[in-house]
């Protein structure tokens, strides 16, 4: 199992900056992430937008940041009309592995064990591992993962600088273990987890969530719950790289 590190960003809140977050409309859970990233963007003070991405021609005024929620892999693979998407996808997702992507469930699956080219995370999953849909349950997750936000700086001098409070990233105290509400609906489950993936989550002592570059692969559903910790997570990470 990969040795557990702590990772932490924080962001200061910037109204000047709006990120836009792409939220794949494969299938399953997309609405429902659409409102977690609306009320995890009002939590950091951050302007978000979502792109609503149905085809791959979507992804043409860029994103910083991909959701792929959970839903059906099968389904979203074979559907014809997701095709161009998933392989536009994968290719935004390629281009830079430091891309912040948040993938839930069959999201996960998705980024594990994509239908052709190399995975995108160094794991391996097993789909509807818990069982059928009577096996899926709610039980409490340990995160470490977390996002503080750093209440804007006051400034006493007026320029257009000012105005642009900085970000504050730091690469140690990745949260402590606190619990999230886990949702896990026909859950996949990690069979093997590579070195160079972090564990962010875990059930029960069993790997649940994993973090490698700016991939966050779930295998819950965060945005059935009104915990919006993963969510704030991916703004403030697209948020951290739109102000490099
Ligand atoms: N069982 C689904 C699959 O294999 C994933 C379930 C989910 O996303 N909730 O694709």
């Amino acid at each position: 199992m990969a040795l557990k590190r702590r990772v932490e960003g924080r962001v200061a809140p910037s109204r000047a900056m709006s990120i836009r977050i792409g939220l794949a409309m494969l299938q399953g859970a997309r609405h429902e992430h659409a409102q977690a990233i609306v009320g995890a963007a009002e939590e950091l003070g951050i302007d978000a937008e979502i792109k609503v991405l149905r085809t791959s021609g979507d992804l043409d005024g860029g994103i910083d940041a991909l959701i792929l929620p959970g839903g059906e892999s099968t389904t979203m693979r074979i559907a014809s009309r997701h095709q161009g998407l998933l392989e536009s996808l994968y290719e935004w997702m390629n281009d830079d592995p430091q891309r912040p992507v948040l993938g839930t469930c069959a999201g996960a699956i998705l980024m594990c064990s994509p239908p052709s080219g190399p995975p995108l995370l160094d794991a391996e999953i097993s789909r509807n591992a818990w069982g059928r849909q009577a096996k899926s349950f709610q039980a409490p997750v340990a995160v470490f993962l977390n996002v503080e936000v750093v209440p804007p700086a006051v400034t006493t001098s007026v320029s257009t600088d000012a105005v642009h409070h900085p970000l504050v990233v730091s690469s140690d105290g990745l949260g402590d273990g606190e619990t999230f509400p886990g949702v896990f609906i026909r859950a996949p489950r990690f069979s093997s987890i590579g070195t160079g993936t972090t564990v962010v989550a875990e059930f029960d002592g069993e790997v649940v969530g994993i973090l490698q570059g700016g991939r966050l692969a779930l295998t819950f559903h965060p945005e059935l719950t009104s915990d919006r910790r993963f969510h704030r997570w991916i703004i403030s990470q697209a948020a951290i790289r739109a102000a490099d």
